[in-house]
């Protein structure tokens, strides 16, 4: 299989992969949150039918008292119409009786003639209150009421009213006080004992329903319990998954056709670069290095600009990662080179003691003639080796033998040897002491740092007392600032590159800048 094809399958099955995984998060995210939601309306209907049944136990058992202290003869004319007045009151209450003792004297609401006769009571409450559960001894015109006494006077309710709260056609409702079932809606309704379902919400898996028990303890024991089937559940639940799956999919077609047309771009651009490769069209621009306590250019770093066509230029974090992988780093270096030493003549006119520094790349590295070929054309051009310092970035080194050989080649040969873009990488001391090297060039991300509390703002001070311990020249990059320079020079650096002196020349700018006129033509 060919490269472009391995990063085709790879692609494609990042796709696939990414839209499993985004499927699956949708959809477990999606069932939670229905989850969630069906959560809160299901316990919110069950704590609203408790909290109702709670207030109307509450106010009967004011109406009660009240009764109990009108100061009328009881049973006439006068305690009827204020019985009657309470009983209007409320739609729940359907009789309000008298006794007398344990007789049931008089009362009002029901048709005449059809007086409760209740047998003794369910539950009495050390507060007095006493209870009938709706039974057939309270069942009026085939309904069974709920009967509270309190004092003299009790109150008949339809238990109905307490669980007719919002319920939709598919939910069912159940009311227990003290344990006991009180009613439910719709009245035929099949509920669980209240002692299988424990308090909170629950997806009973065999009954393919959702459960909800609410319970409520602050005058009377009320326990609520809603249940209604989960088909709704998992319609909704469905309909979920299947916009996940489509928004999935969606999104993973558009990660594929932004592979696509990555691909094809790099493809391009791979073409782009053979074709500028083979023109001449990659050629050096110079960023000088100052000596930061005088400002004077001593050198500069070449670095490879591709010149479109139209004039427009690609800077090498477009062009670079191409190259590296279509491996012709070592021809975007020949370029260089190649721009560099045509250039290099007039530059040395104008600054005899100039020097060049030009990047490796670790392909070079690779290729025992790369030194060789350097000789012969630095021999064409006339221009003396000390001219042309190599720099290799940390990266390239990472226990090569190869770079440790073509490093001491090319001292040999008379070239400086500089590490760039130090701190990057992993290098430590003893590390950096087995290659014989010349400069190191510490990484801008040091730099930035300066002056700023982070990590990394401490590790330029052991980057140059390492540096010094091993005797090498510094140079720092990216500099941007007057106060990083002024801090770089206290420290013991002497030299420096950076926006704040110059940013990358074209070779006619940059021997504008050697003659003092900078600022003509920049990247
Ligand atoms: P590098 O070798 O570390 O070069 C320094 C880079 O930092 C250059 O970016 C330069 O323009 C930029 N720079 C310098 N001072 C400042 C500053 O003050 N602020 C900011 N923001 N940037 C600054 P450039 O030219 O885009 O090059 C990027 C990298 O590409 C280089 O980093 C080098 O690793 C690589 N490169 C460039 N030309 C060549 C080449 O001819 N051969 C090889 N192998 N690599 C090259
Ligand atoms: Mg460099
Ligand atoms: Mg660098």
């Amino acid at each position: 299989m060919n490269r472009r094809k391995r990063i085709l399958v790879a692609a494609a099955l990042l796709a696939i992969g990414g839209t499993l995984a985004l499927i699956g998060a949708t959809a477990w995210i999606s069932w939670r949150e229905a989850f969630e939601e069906e959560n809160t309306q299901i316990t919110e209907l069950a704590r609203g039918i408790a909290e109702r049944t709670e207030r109307i136990v509450l106010e009967a058992r004011n109406t009660l008292l009240a009764l109990d202290e009108l100061e009328v003869e009881r049973c006439s004319a006068a305690h009827f119409a204020e019985m009657e007045a309470a009983a209007m009151q409320h739609p729940w209450i359907k009789s309000i009786g008298h006794w007398r003792a344990d007789e049931r004297l008089c009362a009002t609401g029901l048709a005449q003639g059809t007086a409760l006769k209740p047998p003794q009571a369910d539950r009495i409450y050390p507060s007095g209150l006493i209870a009938w559960w709706p039974s057939r001894h309270t069942s009026v015109a085939g309904v069974e009421l709920f009967l509270m006494r309190f004092g003299n006077h009790d109150i008949a309710m339809d238990p109905r009213f307490f669980v007719d709260a919002g319920l939709t056609g598919q939910q069912a409702a159940g009311l227990w006080l003290e344990n006991l079932m009180l009613t439910s809606n719709p009245p035929d309704a099949v509920l669980p004992p209240l002692d299988a379902i424990p308090p909170g919400v629950r997806l009973d898996q065999a009954e393919e329903r959702i459960e909800s028990r609410f319970s409520l303890g602050r005058m009377l024991p009320i326990d609520v319990v809603v249940v209604e089937p989960a088909d709704g559940f998992w319609h909704r639940q469905n309909s979920l998954i299947r916009t996940a799956a489509a928004v999935g999919g969606g999104l993973s077609l558009l990660w594929l056709l932004g592979i696509v047309i990555l691909l094809r771009y790099q493809l391009s651009l791979r073409s782009e670069l053979r074709d500028a490769i083979s023109r001449g069209d990659i050629t050096a621009w110079y960023q000088p290095i100052v000596d930061l306590a005088t400002g004077e250019c001593v050198g500069a770093e070449a670095l490879a600009r591709l010149m479109r066509e139209d004039g427009s230029l690609i800077n090498p974090d477009m062009f670079l990662p191409v190259a590296e992988s279509e491996g012709l780093m070592p021809d975007v270096t020949l370029a260089v080179m190649d721009s560099l030493l045509a250039d290099l003549p007039a530059l040395l006119k104008l600054n005899p003691g100039l020097k060049i520094n030009l990047n490796l790349s670790s392909d070079d590295l690779q290729d025992p003639g790369f030194g060789q070929q350097l000789a012969l054309r630095l021999a064409t051009a006339k221009v003396p080796s000390h001219a042309i310092k190599l720099e290799i970035t940390e990266r390239a080194l990472i226990n090569d033998e190869a770079a440790r050989a073509h490093i001491r080649d090319f001292r040999a040969r008379g070239h400086k040897v500089a590490i760039d873009d130090f701190g990057t990488g992993y290098s430590s001391l003893s590390y950096l002491e087995t290659f014989e090297i010349d400069t190191l060039k510490i990484d801008k991300t040091f730099v930035d740092a300066i002056g700023a509390e982070a990590v990394t703002s401490h590790v330029i001070s052991h980057i140059i007392d390492m540096a010094k311990s091993l005797k090498l020249d510094i140079v720092a990059e990216g500099i941007e600032q007057q106060a990083q320079a002024e801090w770089l020079e206290r420290q013991g650096v002497h030299q420096g590159q950076g926006y704040l002196y110059s940013k990358p020349l074209t070779a006619r700018a940059f021997r504008r800048y050697l003659r003092g006129r900078p600022n003509q033509t920049m990247a």
